[in-house]
């Protein structure tokens, strides 16, 4: 019998469980609250430049990754050469250790990833679709099975889905969990582990200009936790981002300055963060970009992993969790190969499973 199988999310877990699913006996829907795929992996578009706000790149961690990509096709993606620097309180910029053979994204975007796997499955992905609550029900079919449902912030129930996989970042998870209605003892245990694992704040600012200068590094990164800027890239090494003579910088600004002027005006805190970066580069020209465009991570990077045998009590259930906090690493790569993992864990369960 086709298994029925639920997906909250549609980041690199999400979209790495549906891929993983896709050679198996199973019929997946995606619920998803945005309006677009990729999670954290995100891209967004403004006068002409494209740039990606969160995730900066994939890193080819190992070569199934770099065999991934390709099998995705080569059109398009982008390979930044220039290495990650690295500074520390002092703001003064070095070469570091990159270890980093790849860092990839695509011309369109590193959202490319999600719409890439996502577009090899036969999956339904319902947009817009905030999941609110979680219920276990009788399959109301005179046998004793059981499914699960999901309820949305419309209202609109989904399912029922024989297997639920929620990858939303663990405090949202958690707030799922407590949301469920489940009459078994595992539930507890569960919703207390999963909201264990706490996440680091990022606010992102995105400023753009009318010169471009050359450097060295594409990226540099505060090694010290000492700085109010955490990470500083130019976009403009990414073919296709941004057109020639303009410079687009990414600055994710620090956990702690992210936290503390995470709802300050975009005009306040984009200058201050504008004045921080021309610091750091050394070059006042910097402290006045052509516009400057934002956005908050609340839940940016775990800090750490989840108790695995936890998340895993409920797979006999049905019930599976993935994604950056199942491995305790915030890495785009990651969340996707775990969640590849556990797709492939479900699809066993329901015959036929991919080699891939
Ligand atoms: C600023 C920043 C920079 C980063 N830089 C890098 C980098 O350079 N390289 C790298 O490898 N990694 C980087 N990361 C980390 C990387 O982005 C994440 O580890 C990875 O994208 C996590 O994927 P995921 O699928 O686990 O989670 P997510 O991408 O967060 O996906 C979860 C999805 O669930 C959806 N969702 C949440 N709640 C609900 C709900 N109730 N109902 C329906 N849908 C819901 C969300 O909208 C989201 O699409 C960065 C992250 C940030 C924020």
């Amino acid at each position: 019998m086709t298994t029925r199988v639920g997906i909250v999310g549609a980041g690199a877990a999400g979209a790495g469980a549906a891929y993983a699913l896709r050679g198996a006996d199973a019929e997946v829907t995606i619920l998803e609250k945005s309006r677009g795929v990729g999670g954290r992996a995100a891209t967004r578009r403004k006068n002409d430049c494209r740039y990606d706000h969160g995730a900066n790149y994939v890193k080819d961690g190992d070569e199934r990754t770099d065999s991934l990509l390709r099998e995705l096709g080569d059109e398009g993606l982008v390979d930044v050469e220039k290495p990650v620097w690295i500074f520390e309180g002092d703001g003064e910029i070095r070469e570091g250790d990159d270890d980093e053979a790849h860092k990839w994204t695509w011309t369109e975007g590193i959202t490319q990833l999600a719409k890439r796997l996502l577009a090899r499955t036969d999956a339904e992905v319902r947009k817009g679709t905030r999941v609110e609550r979680i219920a276990r029900e009788g399959a109301g079919d005179g046998t004793d099975s059981e499914t699960w449902t999901v309820t949305d912030t419309d209202g609109e129930t989904h399912g029922p889905f024989d297997v639920l996989l929620l990858t939303p970042p663990a405090p949202q998870t958690t707030a799922l969990l407590e949301a469920t209605e489940w009459d078994d003892e595992r539930l507890g245990t569960l919703t207390d582990a999963v909201a264990e694992v706490e996440y680091r704040t990022i606010r992102t600012f995105v400023l753009d200009y009318d010169f471009r200068e050359s450097y060295p590094w594409y990226g540099a990164v505060n090694v010290d936790d000492d700085h109010e800027v955490g990470w500083l890239s130019r976009e403009e090494c990414k073919d296709g981002h941004v057109p020639d003579g303009e410079s687009l910088l990414v600055a994710q600004m620090a956990p702690d300055w992210s936290a503390e002027r995470y709802d300050d005006p975009l005009d306040e805190a984009g200058a201050d963060a504008a004045e921080l970066v021309a610091d750091l580069l050394g070059d006042e020209r910097y402290a006045d970009p052509e516009w400057v465009d934002d956005q908050g991570w609340r839940y940016a990077l775990p800090e750490g992993g989840v108790d695995d045998d936890a998340v895993r009590s409920a797979e006999g259930a049905g019930l599976f969790f993935a994604g950056d906090w199942t491995v305790g690493e915030g890495r785009v790569h990651r969340a996707l190969w775990n969640s590849h993992d556990v797709g492939e864990r479900i699809g066993e369960g329901a015959g036929g499973a991919d080699e891939n």
